[in-house]
């Protein structure tokens, strides 16, 4: 048998890797109407996602984009206010093209939300454009609109017969929050339910549609060396961070009702968690992984009040420097009433009480205006059980460490002790380093991932009903706590949070992984 050749290169490793890949999805020609097509989602996330897709050719030959909503553009000035959020002015060469070719898949539709004779209009609006384009009624419905819409559009969707047509079902994209609180989960799932089936329902969390996220699964049951390792018996404990350095910028009417722990837990960083903690599925099918993650959410240690502060504690960031820049405090900002008591950061400890995690913490925290932007996941491996070398360690040094970086430069990285070079006995850490930025060809960003997913039908990456309000039924007991126990630690804005999270920690010993560290 001839020797396969040792790859030389990471490109040659990638290129040789492409003949054993899935093949590229294409989705099937369709119709994706954009409702709040005017708002800023639309415009900073979902067309120019859409356009990323045109450009990579990942696109039908047919299909449409029908901005709709109550801002009365006509088509050509949707289309020239699309190119503003593309920055079309200032692309050339075949990008230039692409724009161009782009933008005649663009029209417009004004509608009035709830309004019947609105909807029958868009309706046949659509038939008339299906008909042109010799298109099948294949509809995605994305709502990129404020949640409290989202009974009402998808009331007059139904009544206007337009969750399924004589070709079949529309599929319905409903953005993150998804309800604030169980109660109105349920209602909005309960309503939307009379007209649409569970399997026509995706709800986005484009975090799950990074690619380092979707690595989480792959690194954990593709490669047989770590699943061995993964469990209470070798894991201390997990943190997992998503940090931001921007304040709440135009969303604080938003923010300021939600608060982090809807903002964030409820949706990334729950199911973060779950990827890590999941048992194995049977099959890499979305149902089967589904389940899983619904298995970790009903194993999760639910809260005693009485040990609230043992398990949570919440901050508010105030006037500091971030990046040289000094910005105003939450309470200081536009649309933010002067005495919120809102929390723009919260740490909490979850535990996942099943057999692989009995004991492990899981230190979750999130925050806005703190020192960087970080987006991770670090699993800390217990210490060696005999400590031989405890006399020629580096003082820094601490445990073996796995950390997921999912922004920035996405990556994996594990941490493990060596022999410094030379006469003298002396163990340091070093970092072994696996980053997407060195591999050939480019990651789709999340919302790209997701609009793909939707369009070609795989329903891995959205939230199930049950998912959504397993969360909901963890965190409904700490948002009501927590609200009873007044105020939000203060923290600066530019650092690493409030102290009381350092104590979160430090009381079993442990501590953060700095936001700071690479
Ligand atoms: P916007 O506030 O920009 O609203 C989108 C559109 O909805 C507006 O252009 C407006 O269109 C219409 N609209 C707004 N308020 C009302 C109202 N009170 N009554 C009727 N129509 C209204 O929202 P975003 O684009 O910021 O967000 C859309 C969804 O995406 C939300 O669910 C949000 O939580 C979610 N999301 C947003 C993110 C972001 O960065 N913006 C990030 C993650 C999720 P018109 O007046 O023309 O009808």
């Amino acid at each position: 048998m001839p020797e396969t050749p040792m790859p030389k290169s990471l490109a040659q490793i990638t290129d040789t890797l492409q003949d054993v890949c899935v093949m590229e999805r294409v989705s099937e020609p369709y119709v994706l109407v954009l409702f709040g097509a005017s708002g800023d989602l639309a415009a900073r996330k979902v067309l120019p996602a859409l356009f990323g897709l045109y450009v990579r050719r990942l696109l039908p030959e047919s299909f449409l984009i029908v901005g709709v909503a109550r801002t009365p553009y006509t088509e050509s000035s949707f289309r020239e206010k699309t190119g503003e959020a593309l920055n079309a002015g200032t692309l050339s060469g075949s990008l230039k093209a692409d724009w161009e070719s782009f933008a005649r898949h663009l029209y417009y539709v004004p509608v009035e939300y709830g309004s019947h004779d609105s909807m029958r209009a868009l309706d046949e609006r659509l038939r008339e454009l299906e008909e042109r384009y010799g298109l099948l009624r294949n509809r995605i419905f994305y709502l990129a609109l404020p949640p409290p819409l989202y009974e009402e559009v998808t009331e007059s969707l139904g009544r206007a017969g337009m969750a399924r047509t004589e070709q079949g079902p529309a599929r319905i994209i409903f953005e993150k929050p998804f309800g604030d609180s169980l109660d109105t989960a349920r209602r909005l799932t309960r309503s939307i339910q009379r007209y649409f089936d569970e399997p026509q329902i995706f709800r986005i969390d484009h975090y799950l549609g990074k690619e380092t996220v979707q690595n989480i699964l792959m690194f954990r049951f593709a490669n047989a060396i770590y699943e061995p390792l993964w469990n209470r018996q070798y894991i201390d404990h997990v943190q997992i961070t998503a940090s931001e350095s921007i304040g709440v910028e135009h969303r604080a009417g938003y923010y300021d009702h939600a608060g982090v722990i809807r903002d964030m837990f409820q949706n990334h960083m729950l199911q973060l968690l779950a990827l890590v903690a999941m048992e194995p599925p049977a099959r890499f099918e979305a149902e089967a992984v589904r389940d899983e993650k619904s298995k970790v959410f009903r194993s999760a240690r639910p809260l005693d009040p009485g040990k609230l502060k043992e398990r949570w504690v919440t901050g508010q960031y105030v006037r500091g420097t971030v990046n040289g820049t000094e910005v105003p405090g939450y309470r200081e900002e536009k649309n933010v009433p002067a005495s919120s008591l809102t929390p723009t950061y919260a740490a909490g400890v979850f535990y996942v009480d099943n057999w692989r995690w009995n004991g492990v913490p899981f230190y979750l925290r999130s925050g806005k205006r703190l020192a960087r932007g970080v987006t991770e996941i670090v699993v800390q491996f217990r210490s060696a059980p005999h400590r031989m070398f405890d006399t020629v360690m580096s003082e820094a040094a601490g445990p073996n460490e796995l950390v997921f970086r999912i922004k920035p430069d996405e990556g994996i990285m594990q941490r493990f002790y060596t022999k410094v070079p030379g006469s003298r006995l002396c163990l340091q850490q070093v970092r072994m380093v696996f980053s997407y930025q060195g591999l050939k060809g480019a990651p789709l960003d999340g919302y790209q991932r997701v609009l793909l997913d939707c369009m070609t039908g795989d329903r891995m990456l959205f939230v199930r009903q049950d998912g959504v309000e397993l969360a909901w039924e963890i965190l409904d007991p700490v948002i009501k706590a927590l609200s009873e126990t007044g105020f939000p630690e203060a923290y600066v804005s530019g650092t690493e949070g409030p102290e009381g999270a350092d104590e979160l920690l430090g009381r079993s010993g442990r501590r953060w992984r700095s936001l700071l560290e690479d």
